[in-house]
């Protein structure tokens, strides 16, 4: 039987995807005028996602700090880490791949015409580089991070006063205790917030589509198509295998679970946004909070899958348009660079295709080809987000099954 709380949980998911269908017919109606869309419609998604976003930083650093004051041994939580950034890696770099090859096999660039005016006024932004993305994950502010919504300078923040706790023994009981009131405090807020995703949902959809209207998706049908097409091959097939063959529960219960934040990803395009969601949905599948409040901020800043299809996708369509082919090593260079891309993609809005330039630089592709998918991110990011977040997601149930499993070796 369910309980209240079941219902409740399961009507939400009823009501974001009303909420949607509902932003698509008024996002149709608004087509002639997306004006009206921008300005009185809009705003109900800015002020939704600024309360998600305003909840998320407690959210996170509460969470992950109280996740290894309650792990209470650093070497567990090292052994979490290794085995999420091990998974992060393998799924990102398989993602690219599947990216490269059904474009390929597909000519995502066929039936596409150059037209020199499309690439006129565009100007790259550039990206960071591998190195600076590196060092720039360390802070050397303990409270810039938090104003700024950094999270992966958040996580090693959290960290580092996680272990102080540890470490202080007797004397950091006191600051352990604070911690987890403010995390709790912090889950029951976000609580609050979620409950207003129906509008908000709303008004993220009716303006994309009033403003992607028929003449600028047609052109690009086909890009659209195969990088759609490959997310939803990845997921089905990784993520179902992963969460079948180590986290030991059913496909189907683990995609049902999580449609309520599938569907927020999708009209978002966040992941950072998406985290509150996320942490729900992993809950009702089981996965310990120790876990989840680890693996998933660290998946929605770093574990970018659905950037990575996309950057495979665009790169053979870049390459294509412009006549140019991919030789075997180039190829093998963009499996590489856009791994650490999506690493240092951030998990919000559009970030994806500033990412793009340094992957194109790295095979020497012209980064003007940006220009002419730049038009259409909305589209293509509301793809790749989905498949980020449910891949964080599918890693959490997997490492919550391995840890289970060695504490009952142990035990
Ligand atoms: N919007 C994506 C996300 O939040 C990142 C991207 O633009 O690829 O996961």
């Amino acid at each position: 039987m369910k309980t209240t709380g079941e219902k409740r949980k399961v009507s939400l998911t009823v009501w974001i995807f009303i909420a949607l269908i509902l932003g698509v017919f008024a996002g149709i109606l608004l087509q002639g005028s997306p004006k009206i869309a921008e300005t009185y419609i809009a705003p109900l998604g800015t002020i939704f996602l600024n309360l998600v976003k305003m909840v998320v930083v407690p959210v996170v650093l509460f969470s992950i700090m109280q996740g290894v004051i309650s792990l209470q041994d650093i070497r567990k939580v090292g052994s979490i880490g290794g085995k999420t950034v091990a998974f992060y890696i393998c799924t990102t770099a398989f993602a690219v791949t599947l990216g490269l090859v059904f474009a390929n096999m597909l000519n995502v660039g066929s039936g596409y015409k150059l037209d020199s005016g499309m690439l006129e006024g565009f100007e790259a932004v550039e990206s960071p580089s591998f190195i600076d993305t590196i060092v720039n994950i360390f802070p050397s502010n303990a409270v810039q991070p938090l104003a700024d919504a950094t999270m992966l300078q958040i996580i090693v923040i959290a960290l580092f006063f996680g272990f102080g706790v540890i470490i202080a023994g007797e004397k950091g009981k006191l600051a352990g205790s604070v911690i987890e009131s403010f995390s709790e405090v912090s889950i029951k807020v976000m609580g609050i917030i979620i409950k207003f995703s129906p509008i908000g949902v709303f008004g993220l959809i009716t303006p994309v589509i009033a403003t992607n209207g028929v003449s600028v998706l047609l052109p690009l049908l086909k890009l659209i198509g195969v990088a759609y097409l490959v997310s939803i091959i990845h997921m089905v097939v990784v993520y179902s295998s992963a969460v079948r063959a180590i986290g030991k529960i059913s496909p189907i219960r683990f995609f049902k679970e999580m449609s309520e934040a599938m569907l927020f990803a999708f009209s978002s395009a966040s992941s950072v946004g998406t985290l509150p969601f996320n942490m729900e949905c992993t809950k009702r599948l089981g996965v310990k909070k120790e876990v989840s409040s680890f693996v998933l901020p660290l998946g929605a800043t770093i574990n970018m899958d659905g950037t990575a299809i996309y950057q495979g996708v665009c790169v053979v369509f870049i390459a294509q348009i412009f006549g140019m082919d991919l030789t075997m090593s180039q190829q093998l260079t963009v499996i590489l660079t856009a791994t650490l891309a999506s690493i240092g993609t951030a998990g919000v809005p559009g970030s994806g295709v500033i990412m793009l330039s340094m992957v194109l630089q790295s095979v020497g592709l012209p980064l003007e080809g940006i220009a002419l998918v730049a038009g259409i991110d909305r589209i293509l990011d509301m793809a790749r987000t989905t498949v980020n977040i449910t891949g964080d997601a599918a890693c959490s149930v997997c490492v919550n099954a391995m840890e289970l499993k060695k504490e009952q070796q142990a035990g």
